[in-house]
């Protein structure tokens, strides 16, 4: 039996009319570019995360940019990143006129800590993207301890992390609630996935939201007069439609996501040595955007599951700071090695919500039999 890494056509299934019902409401009122459907969606999921402000734009790397523009950096100031993301992390720190510098992650969870982020730290680092990698969250209370203490601001990017949560201090917090700002994405693979591109900004920071949302608009408040040059980058009102009537269903697909990995988490767990499971750090929700294995001969497993038809990919084959558009910040094969040991370990299993329990049954047992173990 074929099992994709996702179907989103499934999923659509389930919640058909009322997409549609919400679609036909902004084209029976014309009101394409932001206006009341935008606005609710920004109400609604600006609760739903737990933060002041939500400002949507056009996508997930546009939120990264627009929240490194208006932190008002200086050109060429430094900016940690992990090696180890979707290029958009780093993508974004560069078109913003700064310097990404790239840090090593925690073998155990992909993410940055506080450790790695001080060794990538200069006299001229200004920032941090914490990114909270395949749906859980870096430890922010020690990333955010440093930065005070150094006096750097941060964007967390949680593209990949709507809904996830930690406990700091006795209180569980969501991603995107932390730094001075955080970065979503609705990409259709992503957790909560629009029809197309869009794009999300959280801050709790008053003046921060004020800016954000004049550089989505070219920079002004009133228009033809502007105070700075921003872009056009607005989360389209179509789009914003269709993530208002999936919001609802996004904790119960969350808990699909998690049931299916803890699914994986049994079943794979007589593997070990061949096949490490992810690793859920105490004081963290985990929400499963990715379901990433680290496998014992990887690239010959991916080929047996392409072979079954199971859908699997690899997230991601080659770290950034190795990416050849980044070749003249001078960085070595060498110089990040759980980056690069990542890179040639991981492989990302079908985790989508809508998931049955025949085909999770059919994903394990076929990595079962790749090492012989039925
Ligand atoms: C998807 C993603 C982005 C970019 O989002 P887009 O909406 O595709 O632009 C940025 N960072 C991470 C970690 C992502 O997974």
């Amino acid at each position: 039996m074929p099992v994709p890494l996702l179907d989103l056509e499934a999923q659509y299934a389930t919640i058909r009319a009322e997409i549609d019902a919400a679609l036909a409401s902004v084209v029976r009122t014309q009101r394409f570019i932001l206006g009341p459907a935008v606005e609710r969606f920004e109400a609604e999921v600006g609760e739903f995360i737990g933060v002041r402000h939500a400002i949507g734009c056009a996508s997930g790397t546009d939120a990264l940019l627009l929240s490194l523009k208006a932190l008002d950096l200086e050109p060429g100031d430094e900016v940690v990143v992990p090696a180890f993301t979707f290029f958009a992390t780093a993508g974004a720190v560069w078109n913003a006129g700064l310097r990404p510098v790239f840090a090593d992650i925690d073998p155990q969870t992909f993410n940055l800590t506080a450790e790695t982020v001080r060794a990538a730290l200069t006299e001229k680092t200004r920032a941090i993207v914490v990114v909270h990698l395949f749906g859980q969250m870096a430890d922010m209370a020690e990333i955010l301890e440093l930065a005070e203490e150094r006096g750097l601001r941060v964007v967390e990017d949680a593209a990949q992390a709507i809904g996830a949560r930690q406990r700091i201090g006795g209180e569980w917090r969501g991603a995107g609630t932390l730094g001075d700002a955080g970065a979503f994405s609705f990409f259709p693979s992503k957790n909560l996935g629009g029809f197309g591109d869009g794009g999300l900004i959280t801050t709790n920071d008053d003046a921060l939201a004020e800016r954000i949302r004049k550089l989505r608009v070219h920079g002004g408040r009133q228009m033809y007069h502007h105070e700075m040059v921003g872009t056009n980058s607005r989360l389209d009102a179509l789009q914003a439609a269709v993530l208002s009537a999936k919001l609802p269903h996004l904790p119960r697909w969350t808990n699909a996501r998690r049931a299916h990995a803890a699914y994986y988490d049994g079943r794979l767990a007589a593997l070990e040595g061949r096949v490490a499971t992810p690793f859920s750090a105490p004081g963290r929700e985990h929400v499963y955007n990715q379901y990433t294995i680290r496998a014992e001969r990887r690239d010959e497993l991916k080929r047996y599951l392409d072979a079954h038809g199971i859908g699997n990919n690899i997230y991601y084959p080659l770290p950034l700071h190795l990416q050849a558009c980044f070749a003249g910040l001078g960085y070595r094969r060498g110089d990040l090695p759980a980056s690069e040991a990542a890179s040639l370990e991981v492989l990302s299993l079908p985790v989508y919500p809508e998931l049955t329990e025949a085909q999770r049954d059919e994903v394990a047992g076929r990595i079962e039999e790749f090492y012989g173990t039925q």
